[in-house]
């Protein structure tokens, strides 16, 4: 799933595109694009794009009258729509300007989670935003440890959680613990301060490198190539130690981290197979 960095890099791409265009129509394609009734698609007709950016894994495409939140989830994208074609391939809603250029939502799989808000008013307060905590890169010290504190679990399972911190997901929550130097399944309650600091730091390493990486291309890369230490490398060395990098499965995601560099050495329990090594 794209993360902060693809997103906003995205969002800047988009908005040098697309800004200034004049909004000629906005067409769901699939019932189940458009999420939202009111104020409906023909309000924002005619009304030209403010900005595109985002927030936490969000585009926020503004038209002044209303904005568009987009949510890519998985499998979605926001495409420049070159072709127009009747029919596209995973078409899920498209943006037709008076300029002649055209955006296109698709999503692959049959999943069908990614879905378009049109919000009035300030997008923060309403679904989907409502709810979400502050942008993981825009969030000091003293704000993180007030975070790790209200929310006491695992280390890794607190970065993924958008109502906690926004714009981190699986990749990212696995290369910020490891930059870090922290276990996955450290419990946020129990970390000092000197922690919360290499914390914070990793994040915005991570974050940028991510968006250096994105800023160099012309379209959002694809998972397996994004920058990072540990991610897609399990039985890889550890760049920083050399260790072999090791992961815990879950049904929808992997650990993956270096025990020499994270965990004082220890392989930590395997969530499937190995219990026992506790
Ligand atoms: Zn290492």
């Amino acid at each position: 799933m794209p993360e902060l960095p693809e997103i906003q890099a995205h969002a800047e791409r988009l908005h040098r595109a697309f800004a200034g265009a004049r909004l000629e129509q906005f067409v769901p394609l699939a019932f189940t694009a458009l999420k939202t009734a009111v104020p409906p698609a023909d309000a924002t007709h005619g009304h030209e794009v403010v900005f595109i950016g985002h927030r936490g894994k969000h585009l926020l495409m503004d038209v002044g009258v209303a904005t568009f939140v987009i949510h890519l989830m998985q499998g979605g994208r926001l495409l420049v729509d070159e072709k127009q074609s009747a029919r596209p391939r995973n078409g899920q809603a498209r943006w037709l300007f008076d300029d002649g250029q055209a955006l296109l939502l698709t999503e692959a799989g049959s999943e069908r989670k990614a879905g378009v808000w049109i919000v009035a008013d300030d997008p923060e307060d309403q679904p989907p935003l409502a709810g979400l905590g502050p942008d993981a890169d825009t969030v000091d010290v003293d704000g993180l440890q007030a975070l790790l504190l209200a929310h006491p679990m695992r280390l890794h399972g607190f970065l993924r959680d958008q109502r906690i911190l926004a714009g981190l997901g699986r990749r990212l929550a696995n290369e910020v613990c490891h930059r870090a130097q922290l276990s996955p399944f450290a419990n946020t309650a129990k970390l000092d301060r000197d922690d919360i600091k290499r914390l914070r730091e990793a994040i915005a390493v991570c974050v940028n490198e991510g968006l250096a990486y994105e800023r160099g291309l012309d379209a959002m890369s694809s998972s397996a190539d994004r920058p990072g230490h540990v991610h897609h490398r399990v039985g890889e060395a550890c760049p920083i130690c050399g260790d072999s990098i090791r992961s815990v499965e879950y049904s929808a995601y992997t650990v993956a981290y270096c025990p020499t560099c994270q965990t004082g050495g220890k392989v930590l329990a395997d969530n499937t197979t190995s219990k026992f090594l506790k």
